[in-house]
């Protein structure tokens, strides 16, 4: 039979949250494994306090362990690890490190234990470019040089940090623990080695390529494949391109991400283009052909009798290609009918009998001016 939480903690059974967290650190610390090196007894009292504080300091386990005792942490009604105890010291620092954290210089709560000592091999990290292309690249896809600053594995010493045939040593500052204790006050704080940074060892005879550091800064120079179709926002993985990875592990990936530079006539949308075009009045009217300009170059159509002020006229097949498949979009062109400022002698002479003979009232216009 387990002893008593409230016994284990040292707290009246009227205790407040407060008192209960407080109780319990104060254990912790007197009981932790860094403070009582090789000492069962404590490390066993260590479990205790956490196993304690597990229920008593969570609201809902404590008002069950209040109505039924440890039996309300058996046959799976508690769940987690209180049911069954904690196993491993390294659960407990997981369950409750944010406790230790005040105590331990942050999130060091394991004293080196949790932490992995990051001696081997690691993925490098992801890296994401933006990549400005023009609208134009667009239409067929393009090929575009690229060039980049990241780190990469130092290859004199394969990111070991230390000289070829030296290694690492255990740092004398801290006897290997990474960290070091100090007494503040009431209680032993427990602080990040100053010399090792946390890592219990340093390096000998660092690598002059690296000074030490394992890691270098590299210059990246990259064609990137842009294919027909792309739009503002797609993104072309390009594996193992990304920075350089740990001492040998796989370098991560680069993320290319496109942004389209605004192009001065046409719009997009999707795989539609939009571009206003310019048609002269009487070619509105009556229609006919007009050379326009598409993205792929210049092109003759024909502007139908009749069109008017902002009608849309559409060219197949003059828009984008889809990023995936055979389909190509359409241009859509909206007419901007335009009349002209000043007109010639017999075209003002014709247009004033047209208005005479639909018996439309027009003004004089002596100077020539062409209005309504
Ligand atoms: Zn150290
Ligand atoms: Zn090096």
């Amino acid at each position: 039979m387990p002893r008593d939480y409230y016994e284990v903690l040292g707290v009246e059974k009227s205790a407040d949250a407060t008192t209960i967290k407080k109780a319990y650190r104060k254990l912790a610390l007197k009981f932790h494994p860094d403070q009582n090196p090789g000492d069962k007894e404590a490390e066993e009292k260590f479990k205790e306090a956490a196993e304690a504080y597990e229920i008593l300091g969570n609201e809902s386990k404590r008002a069950q362990y209040d109505q039924y005792g440890h039996a309300a942490f058996r046959g799976g009604m508690g769940g987690g690890p209180g049911a069954g105890g904690f196993h491993d010291i390294s659960d407990i620092f997981e369950q409750f490190g944010d406790i230790f954290g005040d105590f331990f210089g942050g999130g060091g709560a394991g004293g080196g234990r949790g932490r992995s000592r990051s001696t081997g091999p690691r993925r490098g990290s992801d890296l994401r470019y933006v990549l400005q292309i023009d609208l134009e690249d667009v239409v067929e896809g393009a090929k575009k040089p690229i060039e980049f600053e990241c780190e990469d594995n130092c290859e004199v010493c394969n990111g070991s940090g230390a000289k070829a045939g030296t290694g690492r040593k255990t740092c004398g500052t801290c006897g290997g623990r990474g960290q070091v204790v100090r007494q503040q006050g009431f209680f032993s704080m427990a602080t990040p080695c100053p010399t090792c940074h946390g890592a219990g060892e340093i390096i000998e005879d660092p690598c002059d390529a690296c000074h030490g550091q394992g890691r270098v800064q590299k210059k990246r120079k990259l064609l990137v494949n842009v294919p027909a179709g792309v739009d503002t926002g797609t993104q072309l993985r390009l594996s193992e391109e990304g920075e350089g990875g740990y001492r040998g592990g796989p370098p991560g990936d680069l993320f290319v991400e496109m942004r389209v530079k605004p192009h001065r006539q046409f719009e997009r949308n999707g795989d539609t283009l939009f571009s206003q075009i310019e048609v002269p009045y009487l070619k509105a009217i009556l229609g006919g052909p007009l050379e326009i300009k598409t993205i792929r170059g210049k092109k003759q159509i024909e502007i139908p009798p009749g069109t008017q002020p902002y009608n849309e006229i559409r060219i197949p097949k003059e828009g984008l290609p889809s990023l995936r498949g055979t389909r190509i979009g359409d241009l859509i062109l909206r007419a901007k009918v335009v009349f002209p400022k000043k007109l010639k002698k017999e075209e003002e002479k014709l247009l004033r009998q047209i208005a005479k003979n639909n018996g439309e009232e027009v003004s004089e216009g002596k100077s020539g001016l062409f209005g309504f």
